[in-house]
């Protein structure tokens, strides 16, 4: 059934994320506990969620179609939305003009503040391109359009089920408090924190440089509750290779990475950023190589501010579902 053997991890995260936010449905005194760990595992429904759009989980379709919205339900959004602004765009882009998630879109400043409000910049910028997609795939490739209907109908549903059992289980007021702690909250998380990393793996890089191009963060740790997803420059470089052959693939290319781009903790590294880089600069990020908004001189930027909706033509024609 799986295509990589290493999935069956997945999986039993996958069968976790049900198990946890129900627990504080049967006993609410648990939230303070579970609903960390849900958040968690919202996480790493996006990640597994990200994975699975590059590089299928199951050999057969109808169960990959059905693992999507399996995912799409605890992530908090269809996961077919990576498709147009992340598997099309970003990674043709690369954080350059035409990618719909830059990092420099009005200033390539790294601090708190940007850091924090990147989600609101980025999901309005994805937005355009995502409802093209959906308006072109009604038009040009009905499977995917009810691919897409699909994924948003099971995911309000399910939550609006999901709701109801809560309240009626305790209450419509308890009830409401429950479902927040169990979905509500971890889905806000789970896009919040996806969208932060997407930053944070381009902000201050160089797109013209061969290995420079992403950060990654080589821990052992983070990389095992991540799914290998915070090794991103050999991710952006071998898209299609499936998570658990990430870090072999890192070590080939590791020592060509400029070494401000691998760090290996990721707090420490929010701590100097974030903490300690107002004070003292030099232990915040620097723009290594070439920024993403000067192309070398005699080179032609690939794409320009607008191009996010070529990305999206090209995918739904080539899209099979
Ligand atoms: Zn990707």
């Amino acid at each position: 059934m799986l295509r990589y053997s290493a999935d069956i991890r997945t999986l039993l995260w996958c069968a976790a994320m049900p198990v946890v936010a129900l627990s504080m449905y049967f006993n609410p005194g648990l939230i303070p506990w579970m609903c960390p760990l849900a958040c968690y595992l919202a996480l790493s429904a996006g990640v597994i969620a990200h994975n699975h759009n590059h590089c299928p989980t199951f050999k057969s379709r109808r169960f990959n179609n059905v693992f999507g919205m399996w995912l799409s339900i605890f992530y908090g959004y269809p996961t077919f939305a990576w498709i147009p602004t992340h598997n099309l765009n970003h990674h043709k882009y690369v954080n350059k003009a035409g990618d719909a998630t830059i990092t420099w879109r009005h200033t390539n400043k790294h601090n708190l503040f940007v850091a924090l409000s990147y989600f609101f910049v980025s999901a309005y910028y994805q937005a355009e391109p995502t409802k093209a997609f959906i308006r072109k795939a009604k038009a040009n490739n009905p499977p995917l359009y009810r691919q897409i209907v699909t994924q948003y109908v099971v995911w309000i549903g399910t939550y609006l089920a999901l709701l109801g059992l809560a309240m009626g289980m305790h209450g419509v007021w308890a009830g409401i408090k429950v479902w927040i702690f169990a979905f509500g909250i971890p889905a806000i998380f789970a896009l919040w924190t996806i969208i932060y990393f997407n930053y944070i793996q381009h902000v201050h890089t160089d797109p013209w440089s061969e290995h420079n191009h992403s950060r990654s963060f080589t821990g052992r740790a983070i990389n095992f509750f991540l799914f290998n997803n915070a090794l991103h420059a050999v991710h952006h470089e071998m898209p299609g290779a499936h998570w658990s052959t990430l870090r072999q693939a890192h070590e080939r290319i590791e020592a060509e990475i400029h070494p401000d781009l691998k760090p290996r903790y990721f707090f420490p590294w929010c701590f100097a950023n974030y903490v300690l880089a107002p004070f003292f600069p030099r232990f915040g990020t620097q723009q290594i190589g070439r920024a993403p908004f000067l192309p070398p001189p005699g080179e032609k930027a690939e794409g320009a501010i607008g191009d996010e909706m070529e990305a999206v033509d090209a995918g739904v024609n080539a899209a099979r579902v």
